[in-house]
């Protein structure tokens, strides 16, 4: 029999808005207990369009394990290309999850947003971004289910998460140069179509022991366009203070300990790596907005999620608000010409600052890595030398532009895929440009993602060149100039050199098959599609 109490609350349910009775996700449904299936994310997509969502679902392309991998078209009214897109005057931004797939919170977070801001509490969000969601980029790895302690060692749950690795066994996140797996392929050409304004990469973080749910982390390569300097020095400051603010949860710039040891805390917090091998700092690289979200792989996934979630949104309305400001910085990069490009970095200086650190014992027998330490659940506040940033170490005069033998096209294929413009010479060419000695071939002694990489020492001289119809023209007056000199100056850290793109030339004495202009060839030259 009914209470009138229970008669009032079932009627309730009853009449509760679309919107509330939306479905829920995987871990909302399991008490945070497990993370979504590929199947999940799938079905969770397909009931938000049932529901009138203004979404639509596309194919970012083929995982190597033959998953389509969707991505998420979210804008009020739904745009429908591109260009709609670009005359809406909204900001465009790309978020995406899971590329490191037992890192669950962002394919988890991601969902929740979409259904959020097409049926829920942020719906008025969505008036003013149109949004390119990636819930589940490593589709493959997502489904290679193992317990945490195999796939995330150290995470605090889900008990069972997919692995990092794509289905043909590479680190998506190191695959942004070389572009070998159908995932990065897709999604070049998505940002090819689109041209996101900002780049949002979700992880989780599983290195020191600190005080915060969640760190950051711009682009890093010092080739920085005003774009990433603008992220870097004034939008993730200010979404750190309205975290703490809004949502009581602090956040920092991304980094570790450089020695958890007590005594050594003060030695200071580093970053990671500056290379666009990664996903945000070749966004950063491009003259677009990057964002790094690492949240903290102590806290549990309700709150790696909620926070996850919070910052996602928080910079999602900084930018409706600050529209404007992003217009201006992203018309500068696209200016942007600087008279060198930097070729290979290192760590940059510190500044000064009040990090949290949480105190750690020695774990004892058995523990292996750095940060595998027994937590006290004590914390201190310490001033130390933060390192967040790389610095040039080396770098070169800006070309005009670089001339490539026919021979080449692999390369301009990857330039191509990388949005970079190549011409190619309708008519032969003389004149004066610079050729490159190779003093040493140095190959790594280790293979790392299916490679011995690869650098090379020597210098840039002057030499008269002759040259038919059929070399290629890469010119630096394009938006991605400074990224496609770094990517084919001989000595680049992360180049064609680097990933054995050009083994079959290069050997000591010899020279670089590659040459660099000074002034652009008046020579006929058409657009390599
Ligand atoms: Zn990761």
């Amino acid at each position: 029999m009914f209470a009138p109490r229970a008669v009032t609350k079932l009627l309730l349910l009853l009449l509760l808005p679309a919107a509330l009775a939306a479905q829920q996700t995987r871990p909302e449904r399991t008490n945070w207990a497990e993370t979504s299936s590929y199947a999940d994310v799938i079905s969770f997509l397909d009931s938000l369009r049932l529901k009138g969502a203004e979404i639509r679902v596309g194919e970012l392309g083929k995982s190597p394990e033959g998953k389509s991998i969707p991505y998420v078209l979210a804008s009020r009214p739904l745009v429908t290309d591109p260009a709609a897109a670009r005359r809406s005057g909204k900001p465009v931004v790309m978020i995406q999850a899971n590329i490191h797939a037992g890192e669950v919170e962002g394919k988890e977070a991601a969902q929740m947003l979409l259904r959020d801001l097409t049926l829920g509490s942020l719906r008025s969000l969505l008036d003013s971004v149109v949004l390119i969601v990636v819930p589940i980029y490593n589709a493959d790895g997502n489904d290679h289910w193992a317990a945490g302690d195999v796939n995330r060692p150290g995470q605090n749950g889900p008990a069972v998460v997919g692995m990092r690795a794509n289905g043909q066994g590479l680190d998506l996140n190191r695959d942004y140069i070389k572009s070998e797996a159908p995932e990065t392929r897709g999604a070049q050409a998505l940002v090819d179509a689109w041209d996101p304004d900002v780049f949002m990469d979700l992880h989780t973080t599983n290195g020191s022991y600190h005080g915060y749910l969640l760190t950051w982390a711009p682009g890093l390569n010092p080739n920085s366009p005003p774009a990433n300097d603008w992220a870097r020095d004034r939008v993730l400051p200010e979404i750190r203070a309205r975290m703490r603010a809004r949502h009581h949860q602090e956040i920092f710039t991304y980094g570790n300990f450089r020695d958890q040891t007590p005594d050594s805390l003060k030695l200071g917090w580093e970053t990671y790596d500056g290379r666009p091998r990664f996903g945000t700092n070749n966004t950063g690289m491009r003259g677009r907005v990057a964002i790094l979200s690492e949240a903290y792989s102590n806290a549990d996934l309700k709150t790696r999620v909620d926070v996850t979630y919070n910052f996602v949104r928080e910079v999602l309305s900084y930018l409706v608000e600050k529209k404007a400001d992003l217009r201006d910085v992203l018309a500068r990069s696209e200016a942007w010409h600087p008279d060198s490009v930097v070729t290979r970095s290192i760590l940059g200086p510190s500044t000064d600052m009040d990090v949290i650190a949480e105190l750690t014992e020695p774990a004892g027998e058995g523990a292996a890595m750095y940060a595998r330490r027994k937590r006290t659940g004590v914390f201190r506040t310490i001033r130390m030398p933060v390192f967040d940033r790389f610095v040039g170490s080396r770098r070169e005069p800006l070309a005009e532009g670089y001339l490539l033998p026919p021979q080449h096209s692999q390369i301009v294929a990857l330039l191509r895929g990388q949005g970079i413009e190549v011409e190619r010479l309708s008519a032969g060419w003389s004149g004066n440009a610079e050729s490159f000695k190779i003093d040493s071939v140095n190959v790594a002694p280790f293979s790392f993602e299916g490679h011995r990489t690869v650098s090379l020492e020597g210098n840039w001289n002057p030499k008269t060149a002759q040259l038919p119809a059929g070399w290629y023209y890469v010119t630096t007056r394009q938006r991605l100039g400074v990224l496609a000199a770094y990517i084919l100056e001989p000595e680049s850290e992360d180049g064609v050199v680097t990933w054995n793109q050009m083994d079959r030339d290069l050997r000591r004495n010899g020279e670089y098959p590659f040459l660099r202009l000074r002034t652009t060839p008046t020579t006929p030259r058409s657009l390599v599609p």
